[in-house]
């Protein structure tokens, strides 16, 4: 089994992550946040907010609307642009993206991407055959990754209208709005978290590649000049991996990729995504763009709007160059649990065939940061202590309870969620005013007094 395939399974299990609507036979590219997948993906938002927003003196944050004025599209390419080319097996109706399976773009310019493809397509020399069977391929078709709806009551008077593809517009064309009502100038960023929907032709790789999905970004704007500008996108990058490197990640399963001409969106002047290595796989994480004055551009150009900035400094007016850094949330929650997945033979004492699945989360992104429980749940005494002492803990930390089976299965259930720590209140407990803390990633215990078990958790946490 794939470590993909046993996080999937883990996550099913233990209330991670559930197909959508699975009593109806689920749906393509969606997929539920159970109880402990919404406290890790809540984790990971807050960190992030935490450390993009509020530990940071040049970066606001806004919670913009999923639906937008239908324009905010048209300016931002995306209907025009925002779609890829799609072909069909004849033989065996298996459906692909035209352009990822087309080896060589020659020295067709890659800005005029859809051309590019379409004419590959066209030369029986160059057009591909299916990769599954061999067969021959329908032409391309175009296929809008943006996901319509229709607002308004009245049937036939309904309004066309997208779901975002991507939660950066919500930001840009917030732009002028910010700066007229706070204090922000020139360098600065704004950060968001939200839902983003896309037609994916290829949902699938688990949670990888959803329809609706989450993002959390920073759109970062500083003055138009190439050379600075090319500064604060290296910076960002080395700020957002060592983020990753923070939180858990190692660094052999990172690297920076580094998007080739003819992978660069037109407007980009440079882009790199941040691969996480899924068992000698690479695959993206996060991007970090420098998208020039593209986005303010078109909506200067198509809202009629001014969109430039004063900069009191200089006294110049101009339009800033905006450095992007965009992360799935789901993403990160699947790459999480894949590093942090762990299968241990047991060590002496315990029988040796004996495997421990183990879940190395980092504390602060692990649903549970301590469960408690009683030696024994048939024991009244050690019950009303253990859940004096999970009532106490919760007012500062997420606490697990259980008093199912033994104290070595109750290890195991919380190895597999990634929970630091487990406290045992035994009959010494009643006696010594102590507990047995035991630590999830050296299974080693020590007794703590409970009136500092908090601040001792406290402090292992940090
Ligand atoms: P990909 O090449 O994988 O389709 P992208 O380059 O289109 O991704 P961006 O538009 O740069 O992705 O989006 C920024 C981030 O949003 C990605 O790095 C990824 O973490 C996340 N993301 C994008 N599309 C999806 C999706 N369909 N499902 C889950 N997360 C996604």
């Amino acid at each position: 089994m794939s470590l993909l395939e046993k996080v999937a399974n883990l996550a099913k299990r233990r209330g991670f992550v559930y197909p959508s609507s699975e009593i109806y036979g689920g749906i393509a590219g969606m997929w539920d946040f159970g109880p402990l997948g919404a406290e890790l993906t809540r984790n990971i938002k807050n960190e992030y907010w935490k450390t993009m927003v509020r530990e940071r003196d040049d970066v606001v944050g806004i919670d913009a609307s999923i639906i937008m004025n239908p324009r905010v599209w048209e300016a931002s390419g995306h209907t025009e642009a925002f779609s890829d080319p799609l072909v069909d097996c004849k033989k065996c109706k298996k459906r692909f993206r035209a352009d990822h399976i087309v080896d060589d773009f020659g020295t067709l310019d890659p800005s005029d991407f859809v051309g590019l493809v379409n004419e590959v397509y066209a030369d029986p020399n160059t057009k591909p055959k299916c990769l599954e069977c061999g067969g021959d391929l329908t032409e391309p078709r175009q296929f809008n990754l943006l996901v319509e709806t229709f607002l308004g009551s009245v049937e036939g008077a309904k309004e066309k209208a997208y779901l975002r593809g991507e939660i950066t517009q919500g930001v840009h064309t917030n732009f002028k709005q910010i700066l007229d009502s706070t204090r922000v100038k020139i360098p600065f960023g704004v950060a968001q978290i939200g839902k983003a929907f896309r037609n994916e032709i290829t949902p699938g790789g688990f949670i990888f590649r959803c329809r609706e999905f989450e993002q959390m970004e920073l759109q970062y704007y500083v003055k138009p000049d190439k050379k600075a500008s090319q500064k604060t996108f290296e910076e960002w990058k080395e700020k957002r991996l060592q983020w990753y490197l923070d939180f858990g990640f190692s660094k052999k399963n990172l690297r920076f990729k580094e998007h080739a001409p003819d992978e660069l969106v037109h407007y980009a002047q440079a882009a790199f995504d941040i691969e996480y290595n899924l068992e000698g796989e690479w695959k993206e994480m996060e991007g970090v763009h420098h998208r020039g004055d593209w986005d303010l551009r078109r909506h200067q150009e198509y809202s009629k709007k001014d969109m430039t900035y004063y900069d009191e400094e200089t006294k110049e007016k101009y339009l800033p160059y905006i450095i992007e850094t965009s992360a799935g949330v789901g993403r990160v929650a699947l790459f999480a649990l894949c590093e942090a997945y762990h299968e241990e033979k047991l060590k002496e004492g315990e029988k040796n065939d004996d495997t421990r699945v183990v879940l190395k989360l980092h504390p602060k992104l692990a649903p549970y940061k301590v469960a408690v429980f009683p030696l024994l749940a048939n024991k009244p005494e050690l019950v009303t202590l253990a859940k004096k002492i999970y009532n106490d803990l919760r007012g500062s930390f997420m606490v697990a309870w259980d008093e199912r089976g033994n104290v070595g299965k109750r290890y195991r259930a919380q190895d597999e969620i990634g929970t630091p720590f487990c406290v045992t209140v035994d009959f010494e407990s009643l006696e010594g005013k102590d507990v047995t803390v035991r630590n999830r990633d050296t299974m080693k215990q020590e007794r703590v007094l409970i009136a500092e078990l908090s601040s001792y958790i406290q402090l292992k946490l940090s």
